[in-house]
């Protein structure tokens, strides 16, 4: 039976959850926002099944991928509403077109992330994009299995923790089975991103500011859609944005909240990693231990590997084909990228998740005894635990300065 000594050793797959034989585990919230298996050991039989799935208990080599491309989907709208590069819609359309099922993480009706699945084109809309929340596995593994007993082929996409959940959970490789999961920073606490949620509907719900027109106080079901990458700004600079849906008498959906990266609370809260799962600080499969067919990641700094890629700033995906199937899968679309053949050293260089956890900050500890003390506002806790020191601002301000002479001399010099 698994015994979890410290947080960091569970990564919250629920593949035990879903093979324990007595159906004796459940997950249960921490008082971080996450989810931790609970058995009752009154119903268990110490059959062993549990510690067999765990991805952090049974783990596998590293590996280096067999091809490295940097890829766009042709198609510029599904490129726009993707993260990066929206190769992960062309892998699934080819799957659906095949009569197939595709797996991936959605929000529910409360705008909490969750695993399901779908069988149709349109419905892959509701995964498109990053959700930088963990979604929960629910059945998935199940319903995953069922579907690829019964000879269907199913595509399962998720964090490379959950593909390497699913790989022990189903025991064998499948051939109708096709993974992909993406170069991982780590999960956020769904706690949270609920807590943010409520707060930021709470304080701006009834007042007008420059992009909301809602004519009353919003509430959490009036949401409509959230993107954490939206690309307006470009794919860079990206946003977090919030719609609400359409009021009586307004003709369109609002959009309630637009904060590029560096201003969104949330985001500046994700990206200094104060409110990460443990597990993603000594993560179990980084160097692409997960097993999955393909790796999808960002080409962040495509223009410094690659000086003469045409870089529109609408998003590039890394892809990186990690096994035979992935590479047929891959060839499969890629009459529909515009793709180039990339280096994996030099990926990984300029993309330091694939092989490395970022270090726990001292600050994530403060940042949850203010979660838990329910008289610290969410937003005021990370804008104080964000805020730069004035040494920073100032040598900031003083390299932009810099870099602007430079820039200045560089121009007269040519002129
Ligand atoms: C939490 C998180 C951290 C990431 N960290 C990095 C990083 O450090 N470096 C990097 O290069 N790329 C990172 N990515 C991946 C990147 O943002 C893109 O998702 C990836 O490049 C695929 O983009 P796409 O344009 O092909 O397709 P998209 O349409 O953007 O891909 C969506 C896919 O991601 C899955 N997905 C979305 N949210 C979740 C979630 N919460 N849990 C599980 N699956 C999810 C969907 O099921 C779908 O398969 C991260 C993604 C997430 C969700
Ligand atoms: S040992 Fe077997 S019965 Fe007990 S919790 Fe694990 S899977 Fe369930
Ligand atoms: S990592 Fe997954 S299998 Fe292991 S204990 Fe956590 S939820 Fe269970
Ligand atoms: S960083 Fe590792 S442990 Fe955390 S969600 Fe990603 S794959 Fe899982």
């Amino acid at each position: 039976m698994i015994k979890l000594s410290e947080k960091k050793d569970c990564c919250g797959c629920e593949a035990c959850v879903q093979r324990c034989p007595k159906e004796c585990i459940e997950m249960r919230l921490d008082e971080e926002g996450f989810s931790y298996p609970r058995i009752n050991e009154r119903l268990c039989i110490d059959c062993g099944l549990c510690e067999k799935v765990c991805p952090v208990i049974n783990r596998s080599e590293k590996r280096q991928p067999v091809k490295v491309y940097a890829s766009e989907n042709k198609n510029e709208t599904v490129r726009k509403e993707s993260s990066s590069g929206g190769i992960f819609t062309l892998l699934a359309e080819q799957v659906i077109e095949e009569g197939g099922v595709v797996f991936g993480a959605r929000f529910n009706e409360n705008w909490e992330v969750v695993h399901s699945y779908c069988e149709s084109k349109e419905g892959l809309a509701q995964f498109r994009g990053s959700k930088y929340v963990q979604s929960r596995i629910g059945r998935a593994f199940l319903e995953a299995e069922s579907f690829i007993k019964a000879g269907r082929k199913v595509l399962f996409s998720g964090t490379p923790c959950q593909i390497a959940g699913l790989r022990l959970f189903l025991k064998k490789e499948y051939e109708n089975l096709l993974t992909v999961d993406f170069v991982c920073h780590g999960v956020p606490s769904p706690g949270v991103f609920q807590k943010y949620l409520r707060e930021i509907i709470a304080r701006k719900g009834g007042r007008k500011n420059s992009v909301f027109t809602h004519p009353n106080p919003a509430q959490m079901r009036d949401i409509s859609r959230i993107h954490f990458r939206d690309k307006s700004l470009g794919w860079k600079k990206f946003s977090f944005s919030l719609t609400l849906s359409t009021p009586a008498g307004v003709e369109q959906n609002t959009v309630f909240l637009s904060e590029p990266l560096n201003k969104n609370i949330y985001l500046k809260g994700f990206l200094s990693n104060l409110y990460l799962r443990p597990s993603c600080h000594a993560c179990p499969v980084r160097d692409l231990k997960s097993g999955s067919d393909i790796t999808l990641g960002d080409y962040w700094g495509i223009t410094r590997v690659h000086p003469a890629y045409r870089n529109d700033d609408k998003g590039v995906s890394l892809v990186l084909v990690n096994t035979e199937k992935g590479f047929l899968s891959y060839e499969r679309i890629s009459e529909e990228t515009t793709s180039l053949e990339s280096d994996f050293r030099k990926a990984v260089a300029i993309n330091p998740s694939i092989a490395k956890d970022v270090d726990m900050p001292c600050k994530r500890k403060d940042f949850f005894t203010m979660y838990k003390d329910r008289s610290f506002s969410l937003i005021d806790s990370v804008s104080l635990l964000t805020r730069e020191s004035k040494i920073v601002r100032w040598s900031k301000f003083i390299r932009r300065v810099n870099n602007r002479m430079k820039f200045e001399i560089c121009r007269r010099i040519k002129k």
